[in-house]
């Protein structure tokens, strides 16, 4: 499932290719995606240009100038993924909508499980209930320590899903969650309540570190976005404890432990996460 960093990356891949270009035609192959793409999607986008990419938590937004200016919002689901198809370069099954840009590279969607969307949005971003609600990036200078000692005061919820909460901060997957909670040693089910500054000082700075590492490393698949028939935009990072139980801690040696937290699947070391 694309996490924070793979549309990150995905927004850096593409946004060379894209970025002041006016949209020529768009293509929509299949509208029923998890939210259908709008009726009125074609007549808003053909003419306008491209502005500047942004991200915020999980969503791509993509703002267009032109006559009725505006922003898309898209969201990749759980399988979803862009790229630069050239033009002529045939669709494949799942690639479900094409913008064609005035220079002949078509920015196409592929989803084979239809969990993703675009929308529209008209006016300022700030006023969609979606991104309204949400905390801050965890790469900011509003995530820290501090912030997550203050919300987690009085909470019984387990720490793992706590930090997974997008109203505490945004794009802390299932992934980075667990690697995070070891990086810090902090064991997963622990109370957020019940858990010291200092603890979560060590904890904001290890979501910042996973996060940038796997960022950094989706760097090197930025020219993965243009052409070819790759999936673009995923990568492995070396993972300590996510995927792993039943396997051996990297630091102890340790049998690492599944437990399920939040409709989650959580492994960690039950040596190292106190
Ligand atoms: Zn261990």
């Amino acid at each position: 499932m694309p996490e924070l960093p793979e549309v990150e990356t995905t927004r850096r891949g593409i946004a060379p290719h894209v970025e002041g270009r006016e949209i020529t035609e768009v293509i929509v192959r299949q509208a029923r995606l998890r939210v259908p793409v709008p009726a009125d999607l074609v007549e808003r986008l053909v003419g306008a240009r491209i502005g500047d990419l942004a991200r915020r938590a999980k969503y791509l937004l993509v703002p267009l100038e032109g006559e009725a200016p505006g922003t898309l919002l898209w969201h990749l689901g759980m399988s979803g993924s862009l790229r630069i198809a050239r033009l002529g370069e045939l669709p494949k099954k799942h690639d479900h909508l094409d913008l064609v840009l005035d220079d002949g590279a078509i920015l196409r969607y592929h989803d084979p499980r239809r969990f993703g969307f675009v929308d529209w949005l008209a006016g300022s971003t700030e006023q969609d209930a979606r991104l309204a609600r949400l905390g801050p990036e965890p790469l900011s200078e509003a995530f820290d320590g501090e912030r997550l000692f203050a919300r987690s005061r009085g909470r019984r919820l387990a720490v793992k899903p706590f930090l997974m909460d997008n109203a505490v901060v945004v794009g802390v997957g299932n992934i980075y969650a667990a690697e995070a909670l070891f990086l810090a040693g902090i064991d997963p089910r622990r109370a957020a309540g019940r858990i010291s500054r200092e603890r979560y000082d060590r904890l904001a700075a290890a979501v910042r570190e996973v996060l940038a590492a796997a960022i950094t490393q989706g760097g090197t698949t930025l020219r993965d976005f243009v052409g070819g028939t790759g999936e673009p935009g995923y990568f492995k990072q070396r993972l300590n404890v996510y995927g792993r139980d039943g396997q051996p801690c990297r630091r102890c040696g340790a049998e690492l432990r599944l437990v399920t937290l939040g409709q989650r699947a959580s492994v960690f070391c039950g040596h190292c996460q106190t």
